[in-house]
């Protein structure tokens, strides 16, 4: 058994993971289980959290899920207020987003909405909700799902880019509101990641093409690169970091 195997350090912690049910997030929870989390999921199709639930199960994990669009409030309030109620939630993870690609003078009201609602606003209520709690024991730690391109423009995602700007901005402002009683909040920003919606996005073919002249690592990442800053930072190997960003990117944002 390796050294990584051993670590344990969410035994007993109950961590709430929201687009918990495939991609990034599934791959999160998964992590926090195996280091013996107490799983609790937000995502919007009840199929795929049941196939999350069995997978994070068969581990011997305690795992709840709940049918929740994180960008309608009261769904999120009514979620947050059961999962409180199951046990405290210790670590916020603010995974859930979406992103489609779109020339800016092509991009309707409705799709602009759709694409803040979900990975800013959503964020926004999720956060405001948990943090209440959190708040009110003077303990937790938030982590945020933000992007590369929330530092970065890419052409075709105006409306994805301003809102991983926001998350950003989110974090930092967050993180001063919150030192002060001891929660953190940080963010992490990954760059190319092979998961279920960036292969929606973009055919096999463009991604070689992106990776060849963009990432200097010379590949996508996987969502088993990108769970463990996340464990990181939720963990106390982080504790006098607070508003930071960790950018997993192979290398995108150091220059051309
Ligand atoms: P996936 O689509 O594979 O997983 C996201 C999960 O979030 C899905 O299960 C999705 O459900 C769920 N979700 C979407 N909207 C909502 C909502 N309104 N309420 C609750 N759950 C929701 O995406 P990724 O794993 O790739 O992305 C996860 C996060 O990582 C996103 O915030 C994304 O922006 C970010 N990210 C991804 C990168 C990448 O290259 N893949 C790079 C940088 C950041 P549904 O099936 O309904 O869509």
């Amino acid at each position: 058994m390796s050294e990584e195997s051993h670590r344990v350090r969410f035994a007993g912690k109950h961590v709430l993971i929201t687009g918990g049910a495939r991609g990034i997030g599934l791959e999160i929870a998964s992590q926090f289980a195996r280091e013996k989390a107490i799983i609790s999921l937000f995502d919007t199709h009840r199929q795929n959290l049941a196939a999350a639930a069995e997978k994070i199960a068969a581990t011997g994990i305690k795992v709840y899920t709940y049918q929740v669009d994180v960008s309608n409030r009261q769904q999120v309030l009514e979620a947050v207020e059961r999962v409180e109620a199951t046990a405290p939630i210790d670590v916020l993870i603010n995974n859930a987003g979406i992103g489609r690609e779109t020339p800016f003078l092509e991009i309707t009201e409705k799709e602009w909405k759709e694409i803040l609602d979900v990975n800013l606003t959503g964020m926004f209520y999720v956060a405001q909700a948990v943090c209440r709690y959190m708040y009110s024991r003077k303990k937790g730690v938030v982590v945020n799902m933000g992007s590369k391109n929330g530092l970065d423009g890419e052409y075709g995602y105006a409306h994805y880019n301003a809102s991983k700007g926001g998350v950003i901005m989110l974090t930092k402002t967050m993180a001063l509101e919150f030192a002060h009683i001891g929660i953190r909040v940080n963010a992490v920003c990954p760059g190319y990641i092979q998961t279920p919606m960036s292969m929606e996005i973009d055919p096999p073919e463009f991604t070689q093409q992106f990776v060849d002249k963009y990432i200097p690592l010379n590949r996508a990442g996987s969502v088993e690169e990108v769970a463990p800053a996340f464990l990181f930072l939720a963990s106390e190997e982080s504790s006098f970091m607070t508003g930071q960003i960790l950018i997993l990117d192979g290398g995108q944002l150091a220059g051309q």
